[in-house]
């Protein structure tokens, strides 16, 4: 894993300067789905600080019995029914969807006096299998996003396709990059448009090539995911 997360800051890191940006603004977050804490507490001792997981129930029992205090993101599919459990524990929630998700989030904040940080999640890529907005949608939402004072979006995150060849991708991440400036021009209330979330452990390079700040990595950290049908 050692070897695993130098070989990545080295990939990011000549991504970025390809870019003409600076690697440090680059913030990788190790996708520890399905993998146990053991696999997390030795990527924090190779000094990853962030993890994103995808499912509610994994997240929240791996932060109760975490003792290192690392940054956590909610990658994954979010249910209203249980925003109540991640409120307040989360750094980051990538992957709003719709305004229902919103207001709940905004209800739970409120509720705990707190402002909630969030990415809109969105269907670049127009996929039938894939959450998120699509981009039109995106746009007719944000006026409806002033009204929740308890809610930060922090900006847009996107899960592009699976492809063999990730120059494929470089459409999807820049077009979605377009959409977060437009966005930012519009100067709305709650919103500023400061994270770029996309690239994955196919395509990072590319996806920081056309302006992501956040990638989000799993398996070229931890090795294939087995994921049990028990
Ligand atoms: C699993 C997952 C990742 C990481 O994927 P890898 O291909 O293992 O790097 C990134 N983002 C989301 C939303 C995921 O669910």
């Amino acid at each position: 894993m050692k070897e695993a997360l130098n070989e990545i800051k080295e990939r990011i890191a000549a991504a970025a300067k390809k870019a003409g940006r600076n690697p440090e603004e680059i913030r990788l977050v190790a996708v520890s789905k399905t993998y146990p804490l053991e696999a997390i507490e030795q990527a924090i001792s190779y000094g990853c600080q962030e993890f994103g997981e995808n499912k509610v129930q994994e997240l929240t029992y791996k932060i109760e019995r975490m003792n290192h205090d690392v940054r956590w993101h909610l990658i994954g599919h979010l249910q209203t029914n249980k925003v109540k459990y991640i409120v307040g524990k989360v750094d980051l929630i990538h992957s709003v969807d719709s305004i229902k998700l919103l207001e709940e989030i905004q209800k739970q904040s409120l509720k705990k006096d707190i402002i909630t940080h969030v990415l809109l999640e969105v269907n670049v890529a127009e996929e039938e299998s894939k959450y998120g907005f699509l981009m039109n949608e995106v746009k007719e939402i944000l006026p409806l996003i002033e009204k929740f004072s308890h809610i930060r979006v922090d900006g847009l995150m996107t899960v592009a396709p699976y492809v063999e060849d990730p120059e494929e991708n470089r459409e999807i991440f820049k077009r979605l990059r377009q959409l977060s400036v437009d966005i930012q021009k519009q100067n709305i209330n709650n919103i500023d448009m400061e994270i770029l979330s996309m690239g994955m452990s196919n395509d990072y390079e590319i996806a920081i090539e056309e302006g992501a700040n956040v990638v989000r990595i799993g398996t070229a950290i931890f090795g294939r995911r087995v994921y049990s049908h028990t």
